[in-house]
């Protein structure tokens, strides 16, 4: 069993602040900012693209709950980002999909380099990437 499904399971410890029966979500070990939580569906899917319909739309409506309670919470708590890794050269540690749910503030420290900053690819270009996007979306949908 993964680290999550064992959290799940009651057999590891975790700080929860949400649970229903199919989410749960609670504060990550190593928070980027205090109030980190990770909010994941109870039944185990390494990826984002795994997970049903219904479940990865209750993973967005209890971040979105959590969101609010942060910025209601006495937590410093400023804006919030939502963050989620698919894959390992997303960043992804942990194999069992989890959604960063974390407190912003000026001067947090916290930064996403962008690589892509400045740079304006041509419209053909832009074209050209959304046709192969599109040609992989028409054997999904
Ligand atoms: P990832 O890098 O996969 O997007 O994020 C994994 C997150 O899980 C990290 O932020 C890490 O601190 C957190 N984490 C790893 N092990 C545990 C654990 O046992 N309990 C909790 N609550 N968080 C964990
Ligand atoms: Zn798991």
């Amino acid at each position: 069993m993964c680290i999550f499904c064992r959290i799940v399971a009651g057999e590891l410890p975790a700080s929860v602040v949400y649970e229903d029966e199919h989410a749960m979500a609670f504060l990550d070990i190593q928070p980027i900012t205090p109030g980190h939580v990770l909010v994941i569906p109870k039944n185990h899917a390494d990826s984002i693209i795994e997970v049903s319909p219904e479940d990865a739309g209750h993973i967005m409506r209890v971040s979105q709950i959590v969101d609010r309670a942060l910025r209601e919470s006495e937590l410093r708590c400023e804006g919030v980002n939502l963050f989620l890794a698919d894959g390992k050269a997303a960043g992804q540690d942990v194999d069992h999909v989890h959604m960063h749910v974390f407190p912003r503030f000026p001067g947090d420290g916290f930064e996403l380099r962008d690589p892509g900053l400045g740079k304006q690819p041509t419209r053909e270009q832009l074209h050209a990437d959304a046709d192969k996007i599109r040609k992989a979306m028409e054997k999904i949908l």
